[in-house]
């Protein structure tokens, strides 16, 4: 039997963290294999820190939530968000899975077409689109979703010289009871800028007006907002029809729904809080089945969730650098992830898990990252065994919105790794080095001597 090792006593100050009457316990099996695939291996072969994807549990999730939303409703598409993980490989798996692309910028939309989603099965969100974007979406019959009067302005101006009509939504905002309210998308429903911009576009008859979009907010708690926003949807779509006598194709509700993560000050872990994915699509399809819509004329539902889809999917393995003791006594362990690379550690509690076998013994202590960088804190507060210098954590559902926002900080960005169906791994975006960015740097010739 090996010799179990030895840890120092000290005395240690009890910290006031986010404990509760449930406690803050932290699962301590240790993650030693991510779909069959060893940990270990994986950071051997592509070194520490690494993202892994698990395309099981993407195909999975997603045949699940899409089950809730088919289950309830007679016709639904999803159109995957670009921004939450625009991996060609993860956007891909989404795509052969039936989801259409929803993008909120320029550079999206080039990679939703270099992915070969054909133009029309493209949503183009986003308050900054150039005339270019526009021109390039009328001429691939995109769905353009109106942002604001600029935008609708350009439009029309690009519509006058085109034989094509422009295919578009308007993006509304409205009060869902969930607030802060995100009034700053689209146009307002309660003060009627929406039904105004609904009606400068019926009138100018230079576009095909074939939806309605709300995006309400993110990591939304409240299934009920859904339903508020559905029928606030629907009785536009009615308004339209009763008016202009013209019935739209879809309603899109956006995304927004939550994954299990851990909110920062939320009392109780993700698992715990957040509502299952069938409350939101039981209020959504039910407030567009019992609005006064005619049953025919039903359109289609068309949702973006992102995190929800991805965020259990992705892990992040990293390394202990080194252990410290602060001032106060703490144990500070320092891994080589940070929010360079962890970006949602903002604001999420990631749940942090040894990769291998470690003592009973428990402490609380705080994980930081690699930066030079006092900001650079992955937990405040976590109760873990002591971990030692080389080894392994893996920290879980980090599958959004990190492999996007991650920075170029102090460090590169590290290698990107898919286990695939029968458990093989594929470097899926391969680790930054000093050539990926001085591809990019140009030194004028005046400036590439010096002597010191
Ligand atoms: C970001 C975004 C989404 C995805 O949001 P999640 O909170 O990740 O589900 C969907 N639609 C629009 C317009 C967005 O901006």
């Amino acid at each position: 039997m090996e010799k179990k090792r030895y840890e120092r006593p000290i005395i240690q100050k009890l910290n006031s963290g986010m404990l509760n009457k449930f406690g803050s316990a932290t699962e301590f099996a240790p993650i030693t294999e991510i779909d069959g695939y060893p940990v270990k291996r994986i950071v051997e072969k592509y070194g520490s820190p690494v993202f892994v994807f698990s395309e099981r549990q993407i195909r999975e999730k997603y045949s699940e939530v899409v089950k809730a939303f088919t289950t309830r409703y007679p016709k639904v598409k999803f159109g995957w968000s670009y921004k939450t993980n625009y991996l060609n490989a993860i956007c891909n798996i989404f795509h052969q899975e039936g989801s259409w692309a929803e993008v909120v910028s320029g550079f999206e939309y080039e990679k939703a077409m270099y992915n070969g989603v054909p133009g029309n099965k493209i949503i183009f969100n986003g308050p900054d689109k150039s005339y270019e974007d526009l021109q390039k979406a009328i001429d691939n019959n995109s769905l353009i979703h109106i942002d604001h009067l600029d935008e609708f302005y350009m439009l029309s101006e690009l519509a006058e010289n085109s034989d094509k009509k422009p295919r578009v939504a308007i993006r509304v905002n409205m009060d869902t009871g969930v607030y802060p309210m995100w009034d700053r998308f689209g146009f307002n429903f309660e003060t009627g800028q929406a039904w105004d911009a609904i009606n400068k576009i019926m009138v100018s008859g230079k576009f095909n007006m074939v939806g309605l979009h709300c995006h309400i907010g993110t990591f939304m708690m409240a299934p009920s907002a859904y339903g508020v926003a559905a029928s606030k949807l629907a009785s536009l779509f009615l308004r339209i029809k009763n008016k202009f006598g013209h019935i739209l194709e879809y309603i899109d509700l956006g995304g927004g729904l939550p994954s299990p993560n851990n909110l920062k000050g939320a009392y109780l872990p993700g698992t715990d809080i957040v509502p299952p994915v069938e409350d939101f699509a039981e209020t959504i399809a039910s407030g567009l089945l019992n609005s006064d819509i005619n049953p025919n004329e039903l359109p289609l539902l068309i949702m973006e969730s992102g995190r929800l889809l991805i965020d259990e999917a992705g892990y992040l393995i990293g390394s202990v650098i080194a252990n410290k003791r602060l001032s106060t006594g703490r144990r500070a362990t320092i891994l080589d992830f940070g929010v360079n690379s962890l970006f949602t550690s903002f604001w999420y509690n990631h749940k942090i898990t040894p990769a291998q076998e470690m003592s009973d013994y428990k402490e609380d202590m705080q994980l930081f990252g690699p930066l030079c960088m006092n900001i650079d804190v992955v937990r405040e507060s976590v109760i873990l065994p002591p971990l030692k210098k080389g080894d392994m954590v893996v920290a879980q559902n980090v599958g959004a919105y990190n492999v996007t926002q991650w920075m170029q900080f102090i460090t590169m960005r590290p290698n990107v790794v898919l286990i695939d169906m029968q458990g093989e791994a594929h470097l899926i975006r391969k680790a930054e080095k000093l050539e990926t960015l001085n591809q990019m740097e140009l030194t004028p010739d005046y400036l590439k001597s010096f002597s010191l």
